[in-house]
């Protein structure tokens, strides 16, 4: 069972928990991308199996008037097990969602995966749309990313990245990654009409983000993770579109963990959380 703990981060073990957060969510006019927890599989069964439970979760949201989206991981619809096993998974899942509206964002892993992800994305964009894909400040091949995407269609999110990626492809500088960052932004907003997705919870990029949103009036929204800054998800959303990426399913612990130790405040809740 799922620990109080790790509840901040984790919608719960079952779509049906994770259901019931979106809809609290939605009360408050934020949106849900739901990431059933699982990656680096090397073998097809529970990729196939978390395809199925993509399929399933997207008939239930179907069936509902949430405002929810999906987030998959590459490695998780087994692009380790080969790229044709994951063109068919994701091609599974991106059909079913496309079936009733609904946006499949596909999640930027390790550097070495960047290829076939875009790849992937590109062929689902130019072939129903309803598709995003992330890609990350720090990784140096970033810019010449966003000039193959900006005439696609389809959704981009900026992050900073996640990953720790090797001195030859990656700034190390926090400082440089968030001036790569900026850097990206503002092509974005300035070549992209639509689908454009900030993922941060840094208040410099959102502002700037702001502030580009005002000099070129292209439409935007805030992406942020479950349990981080909420009440700023929730002050964000009384004036534009902001969408919370919130993970489920029962393999919470490695994310739970990933969590904690990125930021000292997340570090700050769980210790709160554990003192007796
Ligand atoms: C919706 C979403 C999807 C993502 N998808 C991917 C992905 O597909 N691939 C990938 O590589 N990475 C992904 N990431 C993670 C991302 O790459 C970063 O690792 C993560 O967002 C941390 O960077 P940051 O921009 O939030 O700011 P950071 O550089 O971590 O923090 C900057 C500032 O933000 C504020 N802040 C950050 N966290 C907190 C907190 N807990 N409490 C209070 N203030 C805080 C603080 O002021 C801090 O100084 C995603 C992130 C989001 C939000």
């Amino acid at each position: 069972m799922l620990p109080p703990l790790a509840r901040r981060f984790v919608a719960g073990e079952s779509a049906a928990s994770a259901l019931e957060h979106t809809r609290r969510l939605n009360d408050d006019d934020i949106g849900v991308i739901l990431n059933l927890l699982g990656e680096h599989y090397h073998e097809r069964a529970p990729a196939e199996a978390d395809a199925e439970a993509y399929c399933r979760l997207i008939e239930d949201v179907a069936e509902t008037d949430l405002r929810a989206r999906l987030s998959v991981k590459p490695t998780q619809l087994g692009l380790f097990v080969g790229e044709d096993t994951f063109r068919e998974l994701l091609t599974r899942v991106v059909e079913c969602a496309s079936d009733h509206g609904i946006v499949v964002w596909i999640d930027m892993e390790d550097y070495t995966t960047t290829d076939a992800t875009l790849d992937a994305f590109e062929h689902h964009a130019r072939e129903h749309g309803n598709v995003g894909v992330c890609l990350q400040a720090n990784l140096k091949r970033t810019s010449g990313d966003l000039q193959r995407l900006a005439d696609l269609p389809g959704k981009v999110r900026l992050v900073k990245g996640a990953y720790d990626p090797p001195p030859e492809v990656a700034y190390q500088d926090s400082a440089r990654v968030d001036e790569a960052f900026e850097t990206h932004l503002e092509y974005m907003f300035e070549h992209f009409t639509d689908g454009i997705a900030v993922g941060s919870h840094d208040p410099a990029m959102l502002a700037r983000a702001a502030t580009l949103h005002q000099e070129y009036d292209t439409p935007y929204e805030v992406q942020m993770l479950m349990g981080v800054r909420q009440r700023a998800q929730r002050d964000l959303a009384r004036r534009q579109a902001v969408w919370q990426y919130a993970p489920y399913g029962s393999k919470w612990l490695s994310y739970f963990y990933r969590r904690v130790t990125e930021n000292v405040d997340n570090a700050k809740f769980a210790l709160r959380a554990l003192r007796p």
